[in-house]
């Protein structure tokens, strides 16, 4: 198993493999400017996202009239440390590298000589920033490699001779790689994403054989390392064609509110009785026992239990509010004016289950790209709104919830009656059905 189950204190189900969604488009021209100005927030938040592990999951919205300054409101899963008794506070590396970016782009006029040199500088600023999360990537994508290998040698892989060859030649160069990030980065933009061996490694995951979640983990790690540079060239095209860079920009941060301790003690976080409060609602006896007969083979076949105790007691849980929300709070408690009337929050991730949830009831107040469908145990809702001051909001707000509860029991009693393959536990490489 992977290092990446490490974080299982954020376990959920997942989909995978068996039906990998879409690639987004990867050619900025066929955007119009509306499109391409929601994947250049979408890409800068990115940028900004240096961490594989959540806290540092960055959104990002515009603020500004027809044609006064922009502001870029950002926020963050957990915002630096403030200063205390005496120490200074920690360094707002998100906002530096915005700020650096926004420059960069600022400066690159549209006919300048000196264009693809910044672009150069652009991209190993970024890379430079993100330099642990890619380095990590990369020795993920050897891990696998390695196993791969190993099938190959035992004649395990069930390809044709052509894409055998291909594949096995790039496993090669993939375990003797000792490039620079930046150089590695590159490669996955204009070789292997490009290639037909991508090709060969996604349909290797879609099809579902033995060792898909190998070939999905692969997929998804080209995926990675070729977004620094696919982020830079969507930038650079959004700056050339979009009236954004015509106006003056500010930067604020959004404060994330503190994160709060997961409200069960150690000895009472029992899975039954979580899940229990999910399924309770269930009007249909028969649901409910569908439900609790599911969830207690899940927690059987992974020791969920056991799990949630061991690492409950482990560590203290916090629970925070997903930088998403952050934002989306901000423009329903203040009077937010989107920059091109665009109600457009662009984030560094896909949001989660329950943002997702918790935005497509706010889906007046904003639209946003699209979702996963991973559930955290340490998901927050945003602060509650002020009952006396926007009194029909925070009724909104109860009703959302109430709405999401119901939801969620819903979800469950599909996934047990209708069970997809391809769905494996969050952070590992295990499927459920
Ligand atoms: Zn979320």
């Amino acid at each position: 198993m992977s290092h990446r189950s490490n974080n299982s204190s954020d376990s959920g189900i997942q989909k995978t493999a068996t039906l990998p969604s879409p690639e987004p488009k990867d050619d900025p021209s066929l955007l119009d400017d509306e499109a391409l100005r929601r994947e250049f927030i979408r890409h800068l938040a990115y940028l900004c996202n240096f961490d594989t592990a959540g806290d540092r999951v960055t959104a990002i919205v515009l603020e500004g009239s027809f044609s006064g300054p922009i502001t870029f409101w950002f926020a963050s899963n957990i915002s630096p440390k403030p200063g205390r008794n005496g120490e200074p506070a920690e360094v707002d590396r998100m906002r530096e590298s915005l700020q650096e970016t926004l420059d960069m782009l600022y400066a690159m006029k549209p006919s300048d000589d000196s264009r693809p040199l910044i672009k150069a500088q652009l991209f190993a600023k970024s890379v430079e920033y993100s330099k642990k999360k890619i380095e990590n990537y990369i020795s993920e994508l050897k891990e696998d490699v390695k196993v791969l290998q190993s099938l190959k040698n035992a004649g395990a892989l069930d390809l044709n001779k052509p894409d055998e060859e291909m594949l096995s030649k790039w496993l090669k160069n993939v375990l003797k790689l000792n490039d620079t990030p930046e150089v590695i980065c590159s490669k996955a933009y204009y070789d292997w994403k490009l290639s037909g061996l991508y090709e060969v490694v996604r349909r290797e995951a879609r099809q579902g054989g033995a060792y898909r979640s190998y070939f999905e983990n692969i997929r998804h790690l080209i995926g990675r390392l070729n977004h620094t540079m696919k982020a830079i060239v969507f930038l650079i095209k959004a700056r050339d064609k979009l009236m954004l860079f015509d106006r003056p920009f500010r930067i604020q941060r959004e404060h994330s509110p503190p994160a709060v301790p997961f409200p069960l003690p150690v000895h009472e976080m029992d899975f039954a009785r979580i899940t229990g409060k999910l399924i309770e609602d269930l009007a249909d006896p028969v649901e409910r026992h569908v439900c609790q007969a599911g969830l207690e083979k899940l927690d059987q076949k992974f020791g969920l239990s056991d799990k949630l105790i061991t690492e409950g007691t482990a560590r203290v849980w916090r629970l925070k509010v997903h930088a998403e929300l952050i934002l989306l709070n901000k423009i329903r408690t203040t009077n937010f004016e989107f920059a091109y009337n665009d109600r457009y929050i662009g984030y560094s991730k896909p949001a989660c289950y329950c943002c997702s949830m918790y935005m497509k009831a706010q889906h007046d107040k904003c639209e946003f790209y699209g979702h996963h469908e991973v559930a955290y145990l340490t998901w927050q809702v945003p602060p509650r709104l002020d009952q006396d001051c926007l009194h029909q909001d925070a009724a909104d707000d109860d009703i959302c919830l109430e709405n999401m509860i119901n939801q969620i029991g819903s979800d469950i009693l599909e996934f047990f009656r209708d069970p997809e393959p391809g769905r494996r536990l969050v952070g590992t490489k295990e499927f459920v059905h």
